[in-house]
Protein backbone atom coordinates (compact mmCIF):
# COMPACT_ATOMS: atom_id res chain seq x y z
CA UNK A 1 0.00 0.00 0.00
CA UNK A 2 1.29 3.26 -1.15
CA UNK A 3 2.17 5.93 1.86
CA UNK A 4 -0.05 8.56 0.90
CA UNK A 5 1.29 11.28 3.82
CA UNK A 6 4.69 10.53 2.51
CA UNK A 7 4.25 11.05 -1.08
CA UNK A 8 2.63 14.05 -0.20
CA UNK A 9 5.27 15.74 1.71
CA UNK A 10 7.85 14.71 -1.02
CA UNK A 11 5.64 16.46 -3.60
CA UNK A 12 6.82 19.60 -5.41
CA UNK A 13 3.62 20.75 -6.82
CA UNK A 14 3.99 23.69 -9.76
CA UNK A 15 2.27 26.67 -7.95
CA UNK A 16 2.79 29.18 -11.24
CA UNK A 17 0.64 30.59 -14.00
CA UNK A 18 0.76 28.44 -16.83
CA UNK A 19 0.66 31.23 -19.88
CA UNK A 20 1.79 30.73 -23.82
CA UNK A 21 3.26 27.64 -23.36
CA UNK A 22 5.29 28.62 -20.05
CA UNK A 23 4.73 28.98 -16.10
CA UNK A 24 5.31 32.26 -14.96
CA UNK A 25 4.77 33.98 -11.97
CA UNK A 26 2.46 36.71 -11.38
CA UNK A 27 3.51 39.81 -13.01
CA UNK A 28 2.56 41.59 -9.63
CA UNK A 29 4.35 38.27 -7.87
CA UNK A 30 1.08 38.16 -6.09
CA UNK A 31 0.57 34.40 -4.50
CA UNK A 32 -2.40 33.10 -2.27
CA UNK A 33 -2.16 30.06 0.23
CA UNK A 34 -3.15 26.94 -0.65
CA UNK A 35 -4.53 24.77 2.80
CA UNK A 36 -4.79 20.97 2.81
CA UNK A 37 -8.28 20.52 4.88
CA UNK A 38 -7.70 17.24 5.63
CA UNK A 39 -5.20 19.00 8.58
CA UNK A 40 -5.55 22.63 8.11
CA UNK A 41 -1.91 23.16 7.11
CA UNK A 42 0.00 25.18 4.27
CA UNK A 43 0.45 23.16 1.32
CA UNK A 44 1.60 25.76 -0.86
CA UNK A 45 1.53 29.32 -2.31
CA UNK A 46 -0.08 29.33 -5.58
CA UNK A 47 0.59 32.68 -8.40
CA UNK A 48 -1.85 34.78 -8.32
CA UNK A 49 -2.63 36.16 -11.34
CA UNK A 50 -4.01 39.90 -11.94
CA UNK A 51 -5.18 42.18 -14.55
CA UNK A 52 -2.46 42.31 -16.16
CA UNK A 53 -1.73 38.21 -16.36
CA UNK A 54 -5.29 38.10 -17.19
CA UNK A 55 -5.08 40.45 -20.21
CA UNK A 56 -2.01 38.73 -21.43
CA UNK A 57 -3.62 34.99 -21.25
CA UNK A 58 -6.95 35.91 -23.22
CA UNK A 59 -4.76 37.83 -25.64
CA UNK A 60 -2.33 34.84 -26.18
CA UNK A 61 -5.11 32.87 -26.48
CA UNK A 62 -6.86 34.99 -29.07
CA UNK A 63 -3.54 34.76 -30.95
CA UNK A 64 -3.48 31.31 -31.02
CA UNK A 65 -6.66 30.94 -32.14
CA UNK A 66 -6.16 33.56 -34.60
CA UNK A 67 -3.36 31.77 -35.88
CA UNK A 68 -5.20 28.20 -36.79
CA UNK A 69 -2.41 25.94 -35.43
CA UNK A 70 -5.42 24.50 -33.19
CA UNK A 71 -9.00 26.06 -34.56
CA UNK A 72 -7.65 25.24 -38.25
CA UNK A 73 -5.83 22.10 -37.16
CA UNK A 74 -6.70 19.03 -38.91
CA UNK A 75 -9.49 17.12 -37.17
CA UNK A 76 -7.02 13.93 -36.54
CA UNK A 77 -4.11 16.35 -35.48
CA UNK A 78 -6.81 17.71 -32.36
CA UNK A 79 -7.31 14.22 -31.71
CA UNK A 80 -3.91 12.64 -31.61
CA UNK A 81 -3.17 15.30 -29.08
CA UNK A 82 -6.35 15.26 -27.12
CA UNK A 83 -6.11 11.29 -26.69
CA UNK A 84 -2.43 11.77 -25.89
CA UNK A 85 -3.35 13.76 -22.72
CA UNK A 86 -6.07 11.59 -21.62
CA UNK A 87 -3.20 8.93 -21.70
CA UNK A 88 -0.66 10.94 -19.62
CA UNK A 89 -3.26 11.91 -17.22
CA UNK A 90 -3.41 8.16 -16.65
CA UNK A 91 0.20 7.51 -16.57
CA UNK A 92 0.51 10.38 -14.28
CA UNK A 93 -2.67 9.11 -11.89
CA UNK A 94 -1.09 9.06 -8.64
CA UNK A 95 0.15 12.72 -8.70
CA UNK A 96 -2.87 14.09 -9.92
CA UNK A 97 -5.31 12.25 -7.57
CA UNK A 98 -2.82 13.19 -4.79
CA UNK A 99 -2.72 16.64 -6.05
CA UNK A 100 -6.54 16.41 -5.78
CA UNK A 101 -6.81 14.77 -2.04
CA UNK A 102 -4.50 17.48 -0.51
CA UNK A 103 -6.48 20.35 -1.95
CA UNK A 104 -9.94 19.62 -1.83
CA UNK A 105 -10.06 17.03 0.50
CA UNK A 106 -11.77 13.92 -1.53
CA UNK A 107 -10.27 10.32 -0.20
CA UNK A 108 -7.61 8.75 -2.52
CA UNK A 109 -9.73 6.08 -3.09
CA UNK A 110 -11.95 8.41 -4.76
CA UNK A 111 -9.53 10.57 -6.10
CA UNK A 112 -7.13 7.70 -8.20
CA UNK A 113 -10.05 5.68 -9.03
CA UNK A 114 -13.35 8.15 -9.68
CA UNK A 115 -12.11 11.83 -10.55
CA UNK A 116 -8.96 11.04 -12.90
CA UNK A 117 -10.34 8.35 -14.64
CA UNK A 118 -13.20 9.98 -15.10
CA UNK A 119 -11.37 13.28 -16.12
CA UNK A 120 -9.04 11.35 -18.57
CA UNK A 121 -12.17 9.72 -19.86
CA UNK A 122 -13.89 12.90 -20.56
CA UNK A 123 -10.96 13.96 -22.56
CA UNK A 124 -11.02 10.96 -24.27
CA UNK A 125 -14.57 10.96 -25.51
CA UNK A 126 -14.30 14.30 -26.96
CA UNK A 127 -11.31 13.22 -28.34
CA UNK A 128 -13.39 10.51 -30.08
CA UNK A 129 -16.11 12.13 -31.06
CA UNK A 130 -14.80 15.16 -33.06
CA UNK A 131 -14.26 13.27 -36.02
CA UNK A 132 -17.63 11.68 -35.94
CA UNK A 133 -19.58 14.81 -35.94
CA UNK A 134 -21.17 15.71 -39.62
CA UNK A 135 -22.39 19.27 -40.92
CA UNK A 136 -25.50 19.78 -42.44
CA UNK A 137 -27.26 20.37 -45.71
CA UNK A 138 -30.33 22.83 -45.80
CA UNK A 139 -33.19 21.81 -47.75
CA UNK A 140 -32.76 24.67 -50.05
CA UNK A 141 -34.90 25.55 -53.18
CA UNK A 142 -32.97 23.61 -56.45
CA UNK A 143 -31.37 26.64 -57.53
CA UNK A 144 -29.13 26.78 -53.54
CA UNK A 145 -26.99 24.80 -51.76
CA UNK A 146 -26.65 25.65 -48.16
CA UNK A 147 -24.26 24.35 -45.56
CA UNK A 148 -24.72 24.95 -42.11
CA UNK A 149 -21.64 24.25 -40.39
CA UNK A 150 -19.86 24.64 -36.86
CA UNK A 151 -17.09 26.64 -36.28
CA UNK A 152 -15.49 27.35 -32.53
CA UNK A 153 -16.06 30.31 -30.80
CA UNK A 154 -12.98 31.65 -29.92
CA UNK A 155 -11.48 31.99 -26.53
CA UNK A 156 -13.38 30.55 -23.82
CA UNK A 157 -13.33 30.88 -20.87
CA UNK A 158 -13.94 27.90 -18.07
CA UNK A 159 -14.19 29.17 -14.53
CA UNK A 160 -15.02 26.62 -11.83
CA UNK A 161 -15.29 25.27 -8.88
CA UNK A 162 -13.22 23.22 -6.10
CA UNK A 163 -15.81 20.25 -5.50
CA UNK A 164 -14.96 18.22 -8.43
CA UNK A 165 -12.05 19.98 -10.05
CA UNK A 166 -10.04 17.78 -12.16
CA UNK A 167 -13.83 16.40 -13.52
CA UNK A 168 -15.62 19.67 -13.81
CA UNK A 169 -12.87 21.51 -15.56
CA UNK A 170 -12.35 18.09 -17.84
CA UNK A 171 -16.31 18.54 -18.65
CA UNK A 172 -15.41 22.22 -19.86
CA UNK A 173 -11.82 21.98 -21.62
CA UNK A 174 -12.60 18.60 -23.83
CA UNK A 175 -15.68 19.82 -25.35
CA UNK A 176 -14.28 23.13 -26.33
CA UNK A 177 -10.49 22.36 -27.19
CA UNK A 178 -12.15 19.12 -29.05
CA UNK A 179 -13.71 21.69 -31.01
CA UNK A 180 -11.07 24.09 -31.52
CA UNK A 181 -11.47 26.77 -29.14
CA UNK A 182 -8.44 28.03 -26.95
CA UNK A 183 -9.22 27.91 -23.20
CA UNK A 184 -8.28 30.19 -20.23
CA UNK A 185 -8.83 28.27 -17.01
CA UNK A 186 -9.64 30.16 -13.60
CA UNK A 187 -9.47 27.32 -11.45
CA UNK A 188 -11.08 27.55 -7.51
CA UNK A 189 -8.48 29.15 -5.06
CA UNK A 190 -8.59 26.21 -3.03
CA UNK A 191 -7.98 23.08 -5.90
CA UNK A 192 -5.37 24.86 -8.45
CA UNK A 193 -2.89 22.50 -8.30
CA UNK A 194 -4.52 19.72 -10.32
CA UNK A 195 -5.37 22.26 -12.97
CA UNK A 196 -1.52 23.48 -13.17
CA UNK A 197 -0.29 19.56 -13.44
CA UNK A 198 -3.24 19.21 -16.56
CA UNK A 199 -1.45 22.31 -18.60
CA UNK A 200 2.11 20.87 -17.92
CA UNK A 201 0.61 17.43 -19.45
CA UNK A 202 -1.03 19.27 -22.33
CA UNK A 203 1.92 20.91 -23.36
CA UNK A 204 3.77 17.23 -23.03
CA UNK A 205 0.74 15.99 -25.11
CA UNK A 206 1.60 18.90 -27.94
CA UNK A 207 -1.20 21.23 -27.30
CA UNK A 208 0.06 24.37 -28.63
CA UNK A 209 1.18 27.03 -26.70
CA UNK A 210 -1.62 29.55 -26.08
CA UNK A 211 -3.99 27.24 -26.52
CA UNK A 212 -5.02 26.13 -22.68
CA UNK A 213 -3.64 28.66 -20.53
CA UNK A 214 -4.61 28.12 -16.82
CA UNK A 215 -4.25 31.39 -14.33
CA UNK A 216 -5.41 30.73 -11.13
CA UNK A 217 -5.97 33.26 -8.97
CA UNK A 218 -8.75 35.06 -6.60
CA UNK A 219 -12.29 34.87 -7.95
CA UNK A 220 -13.40 38.74 -7.87
CA UNK A 221 -9.86 39.59 -9.47
CA UNK A 222 -9.22 36.94 -11.87
CA UNK A 223 -12.62 35.50 -12.27
CA UNK A 224 -14.12 39.16 -12.77
CA UNK A 225 -11.50 40.02 -15.18
CA UNK A 226 -12.27 37.68 -17.46
CA UNK A 227 -16.01 37.57 -17.32
CA UNK A 228 -15.27 41.88 -18.39
CA UNK A 229 -12.46 40.83 -20.66
CA UNK A 230 -13.73 41.94 -24.19
CA UNK A 231 -11.59 39.12 -26.47
CA UNK A 232 -13.59 36.36 -24.41
CA UNK A 233 -16.09 35.26 -26.48
CA UNK A 234 -17.77 32.55 -23.87
CA UNK A 235 -17.49 32.02 -19.99
CA UNK A 236 -18.15 28.55 -18.74
CA UNK A 237 -18.84 28.89 -15.51
CA UNK A 238 -19.98 26.10 -12.27
CA UNK A 239 -20.27 27.60 -8.92
CA UNK A 240 -22.82 29.87 -6.35
CA UNK A 241 -25.91 31.65 -7.98
CA UNK A 242 -24.84 34.70 -6.94
CA UNK A 243 -21.28 34.43 -8.52
CA UNK A 244 -22.74 33.01 -11.48
CA UNK A 245 -25.25 36.15 -12.25
CA UNK A 246 -22.41 38.22 -11.39
CA UNK A 247 -20.98 36.83 -14.86
CA UNK A 248 -24.01 37.66 -16.37
CA UNK A 249 -23.85 41.18 -15.24
CA UNK A 250 -19.43 41.05 -16.77
CA UNK A 251 -20.89 39.86 -19.52
CA UNK A 252 -23.87 42.31 -20.15
CA UNK A 253 -21.18 45.45 -19.48
CA UNK A 254 -18.93 44.16 -21.23
CA UNK A 255 -19.14 42.77 -24.94
CA UNK A 256 -22.34 40.30 -24.55
CA UNK A 257 -20.01 36.99 -24.44
CA UNK A 258 -21.97 34.04 -23.98
CA UNK A 259 -22.34 32.79 -20.86
CA UNK A 260 -23.48 29.40 -19.00
CA UNK A 261 -24.24 29.01 -15.99
CA UNK A 262 -23.97 25.52 -14.09
CA UNK A 263 -24.90 26.59 -10.06
CA UNK A 264 -25.80 23.78 -7.96
CA UNK A 265 -29.34 22.77 -6.42
CA UNK A 266 -31.16 21.25 -3.97
CA UNK A 267 -32.26 17.81 -5.46
CA UNK A 268 -35.16 16.31 -3.89
CA UNK A 269 -34.97 12.33 -3.37
CA UNK A 270 -38.39 11.24 -3.39
CA UNK A 271 -39.51 7.99 -2.04
CA UNK A 272 -42.84 6.68 -2.82
CA UNK A 273 -44.78 4.44 -0.23
CA UNK A 274 -44.45 1.28 -2.83
CA UNK A 275 -40.67 1.65 -2.97
CA UNK A 276 -39.31 -1.89 -3.60
CA UNK A 277 -35.93 -2.46 -2.25
CA UNK A 278 -35.89 -0.14 1.04
CA UNK A 279 -32.17 -1.33 1.95
CA UNK A 280 -30.92 -0.18 -1.72
CA UNK A 281 -33.10 2.76 -1.19
CA UNK A 282 -31.62 3.85 2.04
CA UNK A 283 -27.70 3.13 0.97
CA UNK A 284 -28.64 5.43 -2.76
CA UNK A 285 -29.97 8.50 -0.35
CA UNK A 286 -27.76 8.24 2.00
CA UNK A 287 -24.42 8.19 -0.63
CA UNK A 288 -26.53 10.50 -2.64
CA UNK A 289 -25.51 12.69 0.23
CA UNK A 290 -22.95 12.29 2.03
CA UNK A 291 -20.89 11.19 -0.94
CA UNK A 292 -17.81 13.57 -1.01
CA UNK A 293 -19.03 14.85 1.98
CA UNK A 294 -22.06 16.80 0.60
CA UNK A 295 -20.20 18.65 -1.78
CA UNK A 296 -22.27 18.06 -4.75
CA UNK A 297 -23.68 20.27 -7.03
CA UNK A 298 -26.50 17.59 -7.45
CA UNK A 299 -26.39 16.02 -4.31
CA UNK A 300 -29.65 14.50 -3.01
CA UNK A 301 -29.83 17.03 -0.25
CA UNK A 302 -33.54 16.66 0.46
CA UNK A 303 -35.23 12.91 1.52
CA UNK A 304 -39.36 13.93 0.41
CA UNK A 305 -40.80 10.30 1.70
CA UNK A 306 -44.19 9.20 2.04
CA UNK A 307 -45.02 9.13 5.41
CA UNK A 308 -46.13 5.31 5.21
CA UNK A 309 -42.22 4.76 4.77
CA UNK A 310 -40.56 7.26 6.55
CA UNK A 311 -39.68 6.03 9.82
CA UNK A 312 -38.22 2.71 8.34
CA UNK A 313 -36.45 4.81 5.79
CA UNK A 314 -35.26 7.35 7.90
CA UNK A 315 -33.70 4.55 10.68
CA UNK A 316 -32.16 3.45 7.88
CA UNK A 317 -30.54 6.26 6.27
CA UNK A 318 -28.91 6.79 9.91
CA UNK A 319 -27.59 3.49 9.93
CA UNK A 320 -25.62 3.76 7.01
CA UNK A 321 -24.08 7.30 7.37
CA UNK A 322 -23.44 5.76 10.63
CA UNK A 323 -21.40 2.75 8.71
CA UNK A 324 -19.31 5.20 6.32
CA UNK A 325 -15.33 5.40 7.33
CA UNK A 326 -14.79 9.11 7.72
CA UNK A 327 -11.59 10.59 7.79
CA UNK A 328 -8.46 11.23 7.05
CA UNK A 329 -8.45 11.72 2.86
CA UNK A 330 -4.77 10.25 2.52
CA UNK A 331 -5.83 7.27 4.15
CA UNK A 332 -7.44 4.01 1.27
CA UNK A 333 -9.68 3.03 3.56
CA UNK A 334 -11.62 7.21 3.94
CA UNK A 335 -15.00 6.73 2.67
CA UNK A 336 -16.08 10.48 3.09
CA UNK A 337 -13.04 12.89 3.20
CA UNK A 338 -13.27 16.89 4.07
CA UNK A 339 -15.33 19.91 3.79
CA UNK A 340 -13.26 21.67 1.50
CA UNK A 341 -12.24 24.81 3.17
CA UNK A 342 -12.75 26.16 7.01
CA UNK A 343 -15.00 28.88 5.45
CA UNK A 344 -17.85 26.15 4.37
CA UNK A 345 -16.77 24.30 7.32
CA UNK A 346 -18.30 27.23 9.44
CA UNK A 347 -20.97 27.93 6.76
CA UNK A 348 -22.03 24.34 7.14
CA UNK A 349 -22.18 24.34 10.62
CA UNK A 350 -24.15 26.88 10.97
CA UNK A 351 -26.68 25.03 9.73
CA UNK A 352 -27.50 23.28 12.77
CA UNK A 353 -28.49 25.84 14.66
CA UNK A 354 -30.86 26.98 11.58
CA UNK A 355 -32.08 23.45 12.16
CA UNK A 356 -32.70 23.71 15.83
CA UNK A 357 -34.50 27.41 15.08
CA UNK A 358 -36.56 25.73 12.97
CA UNK A 359 -37.72 22.84 15.05
CA UNK A 360 -36.12 20.08 13.14
CA UNK A 361 -35.07 16.83 14.32
CA UNK A 362 -31.07 16.87 14.43
CA UNK A 363 -29.32 13.99 13.98
CA UNK A 364 -25.51 14.60 13.85
CA UNK A 365 -24.39 18.02 12.79
CA UNK A 366 -21.24 18.35 14.45
CA UNK A 367 -17.43 18.77 13.49
CA UNK A 368 -15.32 15.71 14.17
CA UNK A 369 -11.97 16.33 15.35
CA UNK A 370 -9.90 12.84 14.40
CA UNK A 371 -6.82 12.14 16.11
CA UNK A 372 -3.88 14.08 14.99
CA UNK A 373 -6.11 15.38 12.62
CA UNK A 374 -7.53 18.24 14.76
CA UNK A 375 -7.17 20.85 12.93
CA UNK A 376 -9.37 18.86 9.90
CA UNK A 377 -12.68 20.20 8.33
CA UNK A 378 -14.51 17.22 9.02
CA UNK A 379 -17.72 16.93 10.16
CA UNK A 380 -20.30 14.12 10.75
CA UNK A 381 -23.41 12.71 8.29
CA UNK A 382 -26.16 14.54 9.81
CA UNK A 383 -29.70 13.82 9.16
CA UNK A 384 -32.32 16.83 9.81
CA UNK A 385 -36.27 15.23 10.34
CA UNK A 386 -39.55 16.72 9.76
CA UNK A 387 -38.47 19.71 7.99
CA UNK A 388 -41.10 22.38 6.74
CA UNK A 389 -39.77 22.56 2.75
CA UNK A 390 -40.30 26.09 2.71
CA UNK A 391 -38.32 27.00 5.17
CA UNK A 392 -34.10 27.68 5.03
CA UNK A 393 -32.88 24.18 5.79
CA UNK A 394 -35.45 22.64 3.07
CA UNK A 395 -34.69 25.61 0.80
CA UNK A 396 -30.95 26.46 0.84
CA UNK A 397 -27.92 24.65 -0.44
CA UNK A 398 -25.77 23.54 2.69
CA UNK A 399 -23.15 22.01 0.30
CA UNK A 400 -22.28 19.77 3.07
CA UNK A 401 -23.02 16.03 4.63
CA UNK A 402 -26.98 17.25 5.90
CA UNK A 403 -29.77 15.36 4.39
CA UNK A 404 -33.25 17.45 4.96
CA UNK A 405 -36.11 15.21 5.19
CA UNK A 406 -39.78 16.14 4.60
CA UNK A 407 -42.53 13.74 4.66
CA UNK A 408 -45.46 13.69 2.28
CA UNK A 409 -48.59 11.92 1.49
CA UNK A 410 -48.89 9.91 -2.04
CA UNK A 411 -47.04 11.27 -5.06
CA UNK A 412 -49.05 13.90 -5.66
CA UNK A 413 -47.97 15.96 -2.92
CA UNK A 414 -44.16 14.31 -3.28
CA UNK A 415 -44.00 15.51 -6.69
CA UNK A 416 -45.11 19.54 -5.56
CA UNK A 417 -43.05 19.51 -2.61
CA UNK A 418 -39.96 17.66 -4.63
CA UNK A 419 -40.63 20.47 -7.23
CA UNK A 420 -40.74 23.45 -4.18
CA UNK A 421 -37.53 24.46 -4.57
CA UNK A 422 -35.74 27.57 -6.52
CA UNK A 423 -33.29 25.36 -7.73
CA UNK A 424 -33.85 22.21 -10.58
CA UNK A 425 -30.29 20.58 -11.35
CA UNK A 426 -31.57 16.83 -10.36
CA UNK A 427 -34.02 14.32 -8.66
CA UNK A 428 -35.16 10.68 -8.04
CA UNK A 429 -38.53 8.97 -8.01
CA UNK A 430 -38.25 5.45 -6.22
CA UNK A 431 -41.59 3.82 -7.11
CA UNK A 432 -42.18 -0.28 -8.18
CA UNK A 433 -45.09 1.40 -10.60
CA UNK A 434 -44.09 1.92 -14.03
CA UNK A 435 -47.14 4.35 -14.77
CA UNK A 436 -45.82 6.08 -11.36
CA UNK A 437 -42.70 6.47 -12.29
CA UNK A 438 -42.84 7.83 -16.03
CA UNK A 439 -45.55 10.58 -15.03
CA UNK A 440 -43.32 11.45 -11.51
CA UNK A 441 -40.31 11.61 -13.92
CA UNK A 442 -42.42 14.05 -16.67
CA UNK A 443 -43.56 15.99 -13.92
CA UNK A 444 -40.58 16.60 -11.76
CA UNK A 445 -38.49 19.88 -12.98
CA UNK A 446 -35.09 18.87 -13.28
CA UNK A 447 -32.44 18.46 -15.72
CA UNK A 448 -31.44 14.77 -14.56
CA UNK A 449 -34.46 12.51 -12.98
CA UNK A 450 -32.87 9.05 -11.59
CA UNK A 451 -35.80 6.23 -11.19
CA UNK A 452 -34.40 3.57 -8.49
CA UNK A 453 -31.63 5.04 -8.49
CA UNK A 454 -29.49 8.07 -7.72
CA UNK A 455 -26.17 9.76 -8.73
CA UNK A 456 -25.24 7.47 -11.82
CA UNK A 457 -24.31 8.91 -15.21
CA UNK A 458 -21.44 9.44 -17.51
CA UNK A 459 -19.97 11.70 -20.08
CA UNK A 460 -22.79 10.12 -22.73
CA UNK A 461 -25.55 11.72 -20.94
CA UNK A 462 -25.93 15.56 -20.80
CA UNK A 463 -26.02 17.12 -17.72
CA UNK A 464 -26.80 20.79 -15.93
CA UNK A 465 -29.81 22.72 -14.81
CA UNK A 466 -33.59 24.50 -15.12
CA UNK A 467 -35.26 27.38 -13.16
CA UNK A 468 -32.02 28.87 -11.01
CA UNK A 469 -29.53 26.15 -11.30
CA UNK A 470 -28.30 27.31 -14.33
CA UNK A 471 -28.06 27.41 -18.21
CA UNK A 472 -26.23 25.19 -20.73
CA UNK A 473 -25.44 21.73 -20.86
CA UNK A 474 -22.03 20.08 -20.08
CA UNK A 475 -21.28 16.12 -21.34
CA UNK A 476 -22.42 14.48 -23.97
CA UNK A 477 -22.64 15.94 -27.80
CA UNK A 478 -24.88 18.44 -27.13
CA UNK A 479 -22.00 20.02 -24.54
CA UNK A 480 -20.80 20.81 -28.42
CA UNK A 481 -23.73 23.40 -28.92
CA UNK A 482 -21.94 25.49 -25.98
CA UNK A 483 -18.61 25.89 -28.12
CA UNK A 484 -19.51 25.98 -31.29
CA UNK A 485 -21.69 28.79 -33.20
CA UNK A 486 -23.02 27.43 -36.32
CA UNK A 487 -22.43 29.40 -40.02
CA UNK A 488 -24.78 29.15 -42.96
CA UNK A 489 -22.85 29.27 -46.25
CA UNK A 490 -25.61 29.74 -49.00
CA UNK A 491 -24.19 29.34 -52.36
CA UNK A 492 -26.35 30.23 -55.62
CA UNK A 493 -26.38 27.12 -58.18
CA UNK A 494 -28.05 29.71 -61.35
CA UNK A 495 -31.69 29.26 -62.32
CA UNK A 496 -32.41 27.84 -66.43
CA UNK A 497 -30.38 25.40 -68.30
CA UNK A 498 -28.86 23.24 -66.07
CA UNK A 499 -25.20 23.78 -67.34
P1 LIG B 1 -17.98 30.50 -6.01
O1 LIG B 1 -17.47 31.67 -5.26
O2 LIG B 1 -19.14 30.68 -6.90
O3 LIG B 1 -16.74 29.91 -6.82
C1 LIG B 1 -16.76 29.38 -8.13
C2 LIG B 1 -15.68 30.02 -8.99
O4 LIG B 1 -16.01 31.40 -9.21
C3 LIG B 1 -14.30 30.00 -8.37
O5 LIG B 1 -13.32 29.82 -9.37
C4 LIG B 1 -14.24 31.38 -7.76
O6 LIG B 1 -12.94 31.84 -7.48
C5 LIG B 1 -14.91 32.21 -8.81
N1 LIG B 1 -15.40 33.48 -8.29
C6 LIG B 1 -15.72 33.79 -7.00
N2 LIG B 1 -16.14 35.06 -6.89
C7 LIG B 1 -16.08 35.59 -8.13
C8 LIG B 1 -16.38 36.87 -8.66
N3 LIG B 1 -16.83 37.86 -7.89
N4 LIG B 1 -16.22 37.06 -9.98
C9 LIG B 1 -15.75 36.08 -10.76
N5 LIG B 1 -15.44 34.85 -10.33
C10 LIG B 1 -15.60 34.60 -9.02
O7 LIG B 1 -18.32 29.34 -5.01
P2 LIG B 1 -17.84 29.28 -3.48
O8 LIG B 1 -17.98 30.62 -2.83
O9 LIG B 1 -16.50 28.72 -3.46
O10 LIG B 1 -18.92 28.31 -2.85
C11 LIG B 1 -20.07 28.88 -2.25
C12 LIG B 1 -21.28 28.05 -2.47
O11 LIG B 1 -21.48 27.85 -3.86
C13 LIG B 1 -21.20 26.65 -1.91
O12 LIG B 1 -21.51 26.61 -0.56
C14 LIG B 1 -22.21 25.95 -2.75
O13 LIG B 1 -23.48 26.16 -2.25
C15 LIG B 1 -22.07 26.62 -4.09
N6 LIG B 1 -21.21 25.84 -5.00
C16 LIG B 1 -21.79 25.19 -6.02
C17 LIG B 1 -21.02 24.42 -6.86
C18 LIG B 1 -21.62 23.67 -8.00
O14 LIG B 1 -21.08 22.66 -8.39
N7 LIG B 1 -22.67 24.14 -8.61
C19 LIG B 1 -19.65 24.30 -6.68
C20 LIG B 1 -19.06 25.01 -5.63
C21 LIG B 1 -19.86 25.77 -4.80
P3 LIG B 1 -12.39 31.69 -5.98
O15 LIG B 1 -12.05 30.28 -5.84
O16 LIG B 1 -11.21 32.57 -5.91
O17 LIG B 1 -13.47 32.13 -5.03
MG1 LIG C 1 -15.66 31.96 -3.27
Amino acid sequence: MTDWIAAAAALRPETRLFIDGAFTPAADGATFDTIAPRDGSLFAEVSAAGDEDIDRAVRGAATAFESGVWSRADRRTRQRVLLRLSELMLENLDELALLESIDSGHPIGDSRNVDVPNAARTIRWYAEALDKIYDEIAPTPESALALVTREPLGVVAAVVPWNYPLIITAWKIAPALAAGNSVVLKPAELTSLSALKLAGLAAEAGLPAGVLQVVPGIGRVAGQALGRHPRVDKIAFTGSPAVGRGFLTYAGESNGKQVSLELGGKSAQLVLADVEDLDACASAVAWGIFYNAGQTCHGGSRLVVDARVHDELVEKVIAVGASLVLGDPLDESTQIGTIASAVQLERVLSYTAVAQSEGVTVSGGERIRPTGLAEGYYVEPTVFDHVDNTGRIGQEEIFGPALSVTTVDGPEEGVRVANESAYGLAASVWTSDLRTAHRVARDLRAGTVWVNTFDVADVITPFGGVKQSGSGRDRSLHAFDSYTSLKTTWIDLGRGSRY
